[in-house]
């Protein structure tokens, strides 16, 4: 067994005064500054209509081949 004294540690300690997204300094709410928190959740908003998109074209997609499954 090797001692690995040379692996830096720290990296897996998240800096709570940190932006986790960006890394600017700062105490933010869930480790995260607003602007990032906002580009998030703009982001996670836009996903969700495109998996809602794609759902319902999957769902129309379905309903024209349904006929076609019911058998066998
Ligand atoms: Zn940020």
């Amino acid at each position: 067994m090797k001692r690995g004294e040379s692996l830096p540690r720290e990296k897996g300690v998240m800096d709570k005064n940190r932006c986790m997204v960006c890394a600017t300094p700062g105490a933010f709410e869930g480790g995260i500054c607003d602007p990032c928190k906002a580009k998030i959740r703009g982001e996670a908003r836009e996903q969700q209509q495109q998996i809602k998109k794609d759902a319902d074209r999957s769902l129309r997609k379905e309903g024209t081949v349904v006929e076609k499954k019911s058998r066998g």
